[in-house]
């Protein structure tokens, strides 16, 4: 022991965790948006709008967590380079802090993603490393880590890297937004399931606040999570892949807590796509795909309450905006191309916002 003054490297440290403080301390927290239906009467919908971030997804919060994790944790040290595996919105994310902090980024992409989001991290200087295997992205990763790059790793550390108990945590910040609502603690709040950090945080928070607030996870049909979740079975896969970016993961990613999640529903993507064309509607601004795979299972929720005769809040995330699916989703071309057809969905949700009953277009009449 020594009581010698920093070494440099450790003042870079220092340097850098105050970079991302003073950028948390410019950035506002994203809005709860409110949505009534006649359908629903006593069921108001809330919608966190995790677009309105600096790098327009939820990532944002979750890609400050895991730079502020390498450093405390003495990962991440000046000029090194940074890597992660990714859907898109995180390496976007990241790309974005990295650059803030003056450090190279590889984005291991699988070769499929959306072309705007590919641009999107080569715009802030990132690197894409496109893998054709959407499996493979883990190891392709570790094999820059094992070449000198800190690995933000937001599949294995996205469940501990944010703060579950508080510190303007995803939670925190809607329930806080909702204090002066009629209904302040939700029925429900849904999310999906990509790195499962959102869902960990969530549940965890409902627990420590004590509160009956129950988290449903909305996912692409068929997706790991779907299959494994009733067994709690990690080892599951997917059976069938999915259009929609983010969530739907082909494994059950290592961060998962199936526990703290009271329910799962399933959702085909030509439903989601129609939901997301559906909140364009209502809200005049696109978002993604996942977005319309919450706005789905929100919808199903509230009918089941309105059958009971139950009423309560909802409240679902909007998880990115829908410009970076300009040339997939919002395409017809590309649907067509891809054997999707969001007419009859488009009919059947728009039905239920007047109705209160939802009634899926190729069920038996
Ligand atoms: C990451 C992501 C999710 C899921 O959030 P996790 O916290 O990773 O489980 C949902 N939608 C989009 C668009 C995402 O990028």
């Amino acid at each position: 022991m020594d009581g010698a003054p920093l070494t440099h490297a450790r003042a870079w440290v220092h340097d850098a965790i105050a970079l991302l403080e003073q950028e948390a301390t410019r950035s506002a927290d994203t809005h709860l948006l409110r949505l009534d239906f006649p359908g629903f009467p006593g069921i108001p919908f809330y919608l966190k709008d995790e677009a309105s971030h600096p790098t327009g997804s939820l990532k944002h919060r979750l890609a400050r967590s895991l730079f502020l994790y390498a450093l405390c944790n003495a990962r991440l040290s000046r000029g090194q380079t940074v890597v992660d595996a990714s859907s898109g919105s995180t390496a976007i994310s990241e790309a974005w802090f990295a650059r803030l902090l003056g450090l190279p980024f590889i984005a291991v992409m699988p070769a499929c993603t959306a072309p705007q989001k590919i641009a999107a991290v080569q715009a802030l200087g990132g690197v894409c490393d496109l893998v054709e295997d959407p499996l493979a992205v883990h190891a392709r990763a570790a094999e820059h880590a094992a070449n000198g790059a800190c690995h933000l790793d937001q599949f294995g550390l996205a469940e501990r890297a944010t703060d579950w108990r508080g510190n303007n945590n995803i939670a925190e910040s809607i329930l806080g937004q909702l204090r002066r609502e009629p209904q302040p603690v939700p029925a429900w709040i849904v999310c999906g399931v990509g790195t499962g950090g959102t869902s960990a945080t969530i549940g965890r928070y409902l627990r420590y606040r004590r509160l009956e607030t129950r988290l449903c996870v909305a996912e692409p049909a068929g997706s790991a999570y779907v299959h494994g979740w009733p067994t709690r079975n990690r080892d599951a896969v997917a059976s069938q892949p999915t259009l929609i970016e983010g969530i739907g993961r082909p494994r059950v990613e290592p961060g998962v807590l199936f526990e703290v999640v009271d329910a799962v529903i399933d959702v085909e993507d030509a439903a989601s796509i129609a939901a997301a064309l559906l909140l364009e509607d209502l809200l005049g601004a696109r978002y993604g795909g996942s977005s319309g795979t919450h706005f789905v299972a929100c919808l199903q929720l509230a009918v089941a309450m309105r059958e009971r005769g139950e009423t309560g809040s909802i409240v679902m995330l909007l998880c990115d905006c829908g410009s970076r699916y300009q040339q997939t989703l919002f395409d017809p071309g590309w649907r067509a191309a891809h054997g999707i057809d969001v007419a009859p969905w488009q009919q059947a949700l728009g039905a239920a916002l007047a109705a209160g009953r939802l009634t899926p277009p190729h069920a038996p009449a």
